[in-house]
């Protein structure tokens, strides 16, 4: 089952991101799918921040990849709009995305195919005149316990 929801400005696109952060419990792999602009980041960095990163939160445009260490939780945040091989990923040690209980974000996962952890739950924005749409693929049982929340 897949939902949808309007966001017609960034103040709902962060608000939706501080809204699923504070339903979270555990660990959950995130894919953040959408164009240039869609508003992923502004998700990403909201759903951080709201998890206790505060104005830490970097951009993973150029690393990559950012870490976090959240009282004993850790979380990353990718951005693999910058890979064009799957393959140049081997580097970066991405095993610890994979540890239980870990919080990952993925933009632009469809770069990362084959080097990143199974996907909890899909998020894919669309611009919608000024403003955005989001719809929600849950791909697990703990990705579908928190869209049932919402
Ligand atoms: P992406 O990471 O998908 O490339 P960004 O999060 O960097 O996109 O967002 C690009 C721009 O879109 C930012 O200026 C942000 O303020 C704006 N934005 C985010 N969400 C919305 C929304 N729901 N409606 C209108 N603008 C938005
Ligand atoms: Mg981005």
């Amino acid at each position: 089952m897949s939902r949808e929801r309007t966001l017609p400005d960034e103040a709902a696109t962060i608000t939706l991101g501080q809204q699923l952060a504070s339903l979270l419990q555990g660990g959950l792999v995130v894919y953040l799918h959408g164009d240039l602009g869609a508003g992923k980041t502004t998700f990403a960095r909201a759903f951080l921040r709201a998890l206790g990163v505060g104005e830490r939160v970097k951009s993973p445009t150029y690393s990559l990849i950012e870490g976090y260490d959240l009282e004993g939780r850790r979380a990353f945040h990718l951005d693999l709009y910058r890979i064009a091989d799957p393959g140049e990923l081997e580097w970066l040690g991405l095993d610890s995305l994979a540890e239980p209980g870990a919080i990952v974000l993925v933009e632009w996962p469809e770069r990362g195919t084959g080097a990143l952890p199974p996907v909890d739950l899909e998020i894919r924005f669309r611009h919608d005149g000024s403003g955005r749409i989001v719809s929600f693929e849950p791909r697990s049982s703990a990705g579908q316990h928190l869209i049932n929340q919402l």
